[in-house]
């Protein structure tokens, strides 16, 4: 089997980066470039919240209080979805604990950690600008991509608000918490040889390119 000229190689990605820096746009442009399997445990925690699962029950109450949800709940929600493309996976979002971390690095072949970097203060106006449509979960960025009707989503019509963690206060928490929490992560990949860095304050289309050469570096 032969694919995205990698020689059948599965692909086990992680991207990680402060809140803001592009995750979830770059790792969709590398699902679509390489049909892998996005996996992004915020947007699974909010569908079982959704639906009121147990495990959304549970998850519920760390999630509104601005908390990492525990690394055993994480666990669970991560393995019930791993495997659904043979091309392999992109986590985002996941890890966030040094556990979790190790969890990973101990039961997964894992390929590449892309690490985006940005500095606080533009990842503040970033999330600051950042809007969902309530209905389909499109993404939107009142300054790079907004709507094209206000408070409009272009994909179904649903409203288009800003998330309740992009809200000033939850921003300065989910900062504080990232550097508390997941900025060491960066040292414990980089010591495993994973790491790659890339400046995410460039353009998304240079960030990608840059992204897919080290990909593409994988199959050779
Ligand atoms: P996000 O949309 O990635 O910011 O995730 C929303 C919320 O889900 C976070 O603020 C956490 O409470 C929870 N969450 C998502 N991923 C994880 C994770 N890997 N570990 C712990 N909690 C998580």
């Amino acid at each position: 089997m032969d694919f995205c000229g990698l020689g059948g190689i599965m692909l086990h990605l992680v991207i990680m980066g402060i809140q803001g820096s592009g995750k979830g746009t770059q790792a969709d442009l590398i699902c679509d470039r390489y049909q892998l399997q996005h996996i992004t445990t915020g947007e699974l925690f909010r569908k079982h919240i959704k639906e009121q699962t147990e495990l959304g029950k549970i998850a519920q109450g760390y999630i509104s209080a601005g908390n990492l949800v525990p690394d055993e709940l994480v666990f669970k929600v991560l393995e019930s979805e791993m495997g659904q493309s043979e091309k392999g996976y992109i986590l985002d979002g996941f890890p966030r604990t040094m556990p979790q971390a190790q969890y990973l690095y101990e039961n997964y072949d894992l390929s590449k950690v892309i690490y985006l970097h940005l500095e606080d203060a533009v990842a503040i106006e970033r999330m600051a600008s950042r809007r969902v449509c309530s209905q389909c979960q499109a993404g939107y960025n009142t300054l790079l991509f907004p709507p094209k009707v206000d408070g409009v989503c272009d994909k179904c019509g649903g409203e288009v608000i800003t998330r309740a963690d992009d809200e000033p206060e939850a921003i300065k928490q989910r900062i504080i918490s990232f550097h508390n929490e997941t900025e060491v992560l960066k040292g414990f990949f980089q010591e495993k040889g994973l790491l790659v860095e890339i400046d995410a304050s460039q353009k998304i289309d240079v960030i990608q390119k840059k992204i897919a050469e080290e990909i593409d570096r994988l199959g050779k």
